[in-house]
């Protein structure tokens, strides 16, 4: 039998279709000063109810949006600076049991191939990651009864062995697989992933049945408490999303909020990132390619903008779905990880027969290259790329990381330590045309680094990195 968390008796459906209903008729049709109440609250850092959140939501007002977008900037700046992490997806497998509607990997997609990495593939896929220049990972599984939690825990450990002198090791492995029981999730805290993420897909629980057709994702509680036993089994940092397109994306957004208000009752800590994918065009699945509640641009944007005002703490995550110009937008309102170069089929990143657009999970958006993302967010946005790890291996995780991010952490620590690992990217990685950009941002970082003290730590460890040592952190 499938164990639930140990506060399953107690655990129910927290996301309550009546409650959210009610949240959102409360603000039809807010009033300005009402919106402008909310912002002001946001600014304090303090987060937001979900009530308020749908208030901004709903919001209509052109010109209050644009106060929307410029507080989440506001925001974002001063909790994150202008630090993004970037990391890459790994597909592993992408057979699957399950028949959600959207997905091209459904059981019932009879054109695709599937493939299931060998030890072997995996290790020529980390290979080619770590020769870009890739340290944080985003291990990604269909769900198949044959490949269980022993088998993605060798997965894990597989990525972690591949290591050379020459591009380095991947330093963070982050899973994003179906729920596991609390057994399953100890033995991936014990091989030392990062976070565990999972996406609730849909909080409407309607939705939910009617498009997951059969398997075991069928299952709506099961996966809804998934974050709690990942809790329970010691892995602290866990990661939520909604799939927007499927239902009307207020309540999704409100069904995250109440998710992540729960595992803060529940567990002291929200979830350490949000993930926002849209509905793309998948191979076999109609609904993908008319979805029941398609998101313009701008509400997208307002998704993203809002997120960053309720949960200020969390980190918010960009995938490829997005093209390149609309990832600067989104990158400006609130977004604090992205990924790059990307390829969501498994075995694409190593072998060419595999990197083509007919048989990829979904249609990424954004094709660049990682030097070319790179590039373009060090010398378009000026901002820098992070691949820090600091944190995590030094066991600031889960409460203990909020409760620094609080106070001022981000800033004094995440600032200096991303510019260490892009000037590590710098020296090995680079195009000489990435290089002269990113040396530039370095300067100008360094020339205006408040704190002297941490100035100078920061100098010293930039000189020993040019010198040759790596993997330098405060
Ligand atoms: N099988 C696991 C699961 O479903 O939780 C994890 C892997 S699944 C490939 C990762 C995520 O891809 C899903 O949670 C879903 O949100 C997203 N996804 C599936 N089909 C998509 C589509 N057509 N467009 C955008 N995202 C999609
Ligand atoms: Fe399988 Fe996940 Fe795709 Fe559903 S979303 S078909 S569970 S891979």
């Amino acid at each position: 039998m499938k164990q639930d968390s140990t506060l399953g008796e107690g655990l129910h459906n927290f996301v309550d279709e009546a409650t959210i209903r009610e949240e959102m008729a409360r603000f039809e049709n807010p009033e300005p000063g009402r919106i402008r109440e909310i912002l002001a609250k946001a600014r304090e850092k303090q987060g937001l109810d979900p009530e308020e959140a749908a208030a901004l939501l709903r919001n209509k007002d052109r010109d209050l949006d644009e106060a929307i977008f410029e507080t989440a900037m506001h925001i974002k700046k001063a909790i994150y600076g202008n630090r993004l992490v970037v990391f890459a997806p790994l597909y592993i497998t992408n057979e699957c049991k399950n028949r959600c509607a959207y997905c091209g990997f459904k059981a019932s997609n009879k054109e695709l191939d599937r493939r299931t990495l060998t030890s072997e593939e995996i290790k020529r896929e980390v290979e080619v990651l770590e020769d870009l220049g890739h340290k944080r990972l985003l291990l990604v599984y269909g769900e198949h009864p044959k490949l269980g939690a022993d088998w993605i825990a060798q997965t894990v450990r597989d990525v972690y062995a591949v290591t050379s002198a020459k591009s380095g090791e991947i330093r963070r492995v982050n899973i994003n697989c179906a729920p596991l029981d609390v057994e399953g999730f100890r033995k991936l805290h014990e091989v030392g992933i990062g976070t565990y993420q999972c996406f609730h897909e849909s909080y409407h629980r309607p939705t939910y049945e009617k498009l997951h057709v059969s398997g075991p994702k069928r299952d709506f509680l099961w996966r809804l408490h998934a974050m709690h036993r990942a809790q329970e089994a010691g892995i602290d940092d866990v990661g939520m999303g909604a799939l927007f397109g499927l239902y009307d994306p207020v309540f999704e957004v409100l069904g995250l909020l109440h998710h992540a208000k729960q595992l803060e009752r529940d567990w002291g800590v929200g979830p350490h990132t949000i993930s926002f994918p849209r509905l793309e065009p998948a191979l076999n699945a109609d609904i993908a390619y008319n979805p029941p509640y398609p998101t313009t641009d701008h509400e997208f944007k307002k998704i993203v903008a809002v997120l960053r005002l309720a949960v200020p703490y969390t980190g918010l995550i960009l995938t490829t779905r997005e093209n390149s110009e609309f990832r600067r937008e989104l990158i400006e309102v609130g977004v604090s990880q992205l990924s790059g170069g990307s390829r969501t089929y498994p075995g694409a990143y190593s072998d060419p027969e595999y990197d083509r657009p007919d048989v990829q999970q979904f249609c990424v958006g954004d094709s660049r290259s990682l030097d070319e993302v790179i590039r373009s967010i060090a010398g378009d946005h000026g901002y820098v790329p992070s691949w820090c790890t600091a944190c995590y291996r030094l066991g600031r995780t889960g409460e203990h990381f909020m409760e620094l991010a609080k106070t001022g952490f981000i800033q004094k620590f995440c600032l200096p330590n991303g510019l260490l690992t892009f000037k590590e990217y710098l020296e090995d990685y680079a195009s000489p045309e990435t290089k002269a950009i990113g040396e530039a941002l370095i300067r100008k970082e360094v020339d205006n680094f408040p704190d002297p003290d941490r100035k100078h730590l920061l100098t010293d460890r930039l000189a020993r990195m040019e010198a040759g040592e790596r993997d330098l952190y405060l």
